[in-house]
């Protein structure tokens, strides 16, 4: 990763913050996102003693607050060489009690600002002929987890067109894939009620659920050029459960 420009979402905290230590820890420049500027002010005071780390508050569901955050790092850098789409909600309800709002507010951030992130770094990395993309799916999308209608379908939805960028990109020497994770412990899956994390770990081959570092590890691959001949694909991360 070593001189590599990567753009981490959602980097203020667990899975992304996780891999914008890693990348660092490989060499890269990390530019982080996130809605909240407080953890992205807390996160910076790590990140800066670890390399050249930049912090950006955006909300990646806006396009033109994602094209500011691009122009200022192709002013600054001259590239961007990855996009890890990482920020993502849930919002959690049975289908028949969700509301509008709900779903509206999921499918905003998780699909529209993926898509969002993505189509305003493309045209760089298509300039430059080199490009790895990583966006974050979710075992969800697969397992059809309870109360996550919004957020599996969300997640389904990154999995079409992870596979589909992947074939439209390849020829610009620009990689897509995707994680799919299960059980990582961070914010979003403390939320989870301890009743269901209970039931969850029994179905759990490993028996434990996933370290933010694991999952980073995997992204790290993702984004590296050691993944040079792997495009389209969607990588599960869950201990065995799925
Ligand atoms: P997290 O809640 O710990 O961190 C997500 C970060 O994204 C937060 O800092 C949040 O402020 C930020 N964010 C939220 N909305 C944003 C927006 N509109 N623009 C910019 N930033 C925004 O979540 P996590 O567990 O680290 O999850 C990271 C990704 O991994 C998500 O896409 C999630 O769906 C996926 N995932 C997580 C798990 C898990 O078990 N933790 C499992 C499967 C998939």
């Amino acid at each position: 990763m070593k001189g590599k420009v990567a753009i981490i979402t959602g980097g203020a905290a667990g899975i992304g913050l996780a891999t914008a230590k890693l990348f660092l820890e490989e060499g890269a420049t990390v530019a982080i996102c996130d809605i909240r500027k407080e953890c992205i002010d807390a996160a910076l005071l790590e990140l800066t003693t670890m390399g050249t780390a930049r912090g950006f508050v955006v909300d990646i569901s806006q396009p033109e607050q994602d094209q500011t955050m691009v122009d200022a790092l192709v002013k600054e850098f001259g590239r961007i060489d990855v996009l890890i789409n990482n920020a993502g909600i849930t919002s959690d309800a049975q289908f028949y009690k969700m509301t509008f709002e709900q779903f509206d507010r999921v499918a905003k951030v998780n699909l529209y600002g993926t898509y969002c992130m993505t189509h305003a770094v493309v045209p760089v990395m298509m300039n430059q002929n080199y490009g790895k993309i990583v966006n974050l799916s979710s075992v969800s999308a697969y397992n059809g987890n309870f109360g996550q209608s919004n957020y599996a379908a969300t997640k389904a939805a990154i999995i079409g067109m992870t596979r589909v960028l992947g074939k439209e990109l390849g020829k610009y020497g620009i990689t897509v894939n995707a994680i799919a994770p299960g059980s990582i412990l961070t914010d979003m899956y403390k939320a989870v009620p301890e009743e269901v994390k209970q039931q969850k770990l029994k179905k759990i081959p490993l028996r434990r659920y996933g370290d933010p570092r694991e999952a980073a590890q995997l992204l790290t691959f993702l984004a590296s050029d050691e993944s040079s001949y792997i495009t389209s694909q969607i990588i599960t991360i869950d201990g065995g459960f799925n």
